[in-house]
């Protein structure tokens, strides 16, 4: 567990750019991150959670300008970017055809999950990284997910050889999914509700569980 200060973020870059899965902290639980670009890093995130391979990761940016080089950005999109971001919610989007996300970590879907999060230790490992983190909840699949660096210890043990540590998650509850490929709609209610989401849309929304 390392101390979010910049020699180890550049530490933590290193991994990244080494194609390693390292622990990163976000407002809502901890991430087990990699980077999107590359296929060998993002088969080690499905290995280590025993994901199933048709499970797509969600991929977190530094900022819309990088958002847009592998999403298409729409009109609902960027309204609630504007209030929402950065934040604890995802939004499924089209992927762009010139999208060099690994076609492993979206499951070879034409659509991509993109959050753009809020949390400072995240963010500052953001900024200095010139890729995308592919970043599901650091427990294997189907267990309960990790709100501090010790449960990603307790999770992966040595497995994983490099966790920032980012205190307690202030939300601890997983991202709110909303679908905007269609008409919006909510695929995982998340501290931001659908009725915020309603508000600042000034329309109703489709409710998927
Ligand atoms: P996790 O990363 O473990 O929080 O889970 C991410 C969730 O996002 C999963 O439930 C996925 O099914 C969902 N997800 C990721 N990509 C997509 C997509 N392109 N379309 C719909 N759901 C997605
Ligand atoms: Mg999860």
């Amino acid at each position: 567990i390392y101390k979010p200060n910049l020699i180890n973020l550049k530490k933590a870059k290193k991994n990244i750019e080494n194609n390693n899965v390292i622990g990163v902290p976000t407002e809502t639980v901890y991430g087990l991150a990699g980077n999107a670009y590359s296929n060998k890093s993002v088969t080690k995130i499905f290995k280590l959670k025993k994901r199933p391979t048709f499970n797509p990761l969600i991929i977190h940016f530094k900022n819309l300008r990088d958002l847009n080089n592998d999403a298409i950005l729409n009109k609902t999109f960027k309204r609630l970017y504007k209030v929402l971001c950065p934040g604890p919610i995802t939004f499924i989007l089209k992927k762009k055809s010139k999208s060099k996300i690994s076609e492993i970590a979206i499951a070879r879907k034409k659509t991509i999950a993109v959050r753009i999060p809020k949390h400072k230790v995240a963010r500052n490992l953001l900024k200095i990284l010139k890729v995308p983190l592919a970043a599901p909840s650091a427990n294997i699949s189907s267990k309960l997910s990790p709100t501090c660096a010790n449960d990603v210890v307790d999770e992966f043990g040595s497995k994983i050889k490099f966790i920032l540590d980012g205190s307690q998650c202030q939300i601890g509850l997983e991202s709110t999914i909303i679908d905007l490929t269609g008409k919006p709609t909510l695929l995982r209610p998340g501290s931001i509700t659908a009725e915020k989401i309603q508000k600042i849309l000034k329309k109703k929304i489709a409710i998927n569980k």
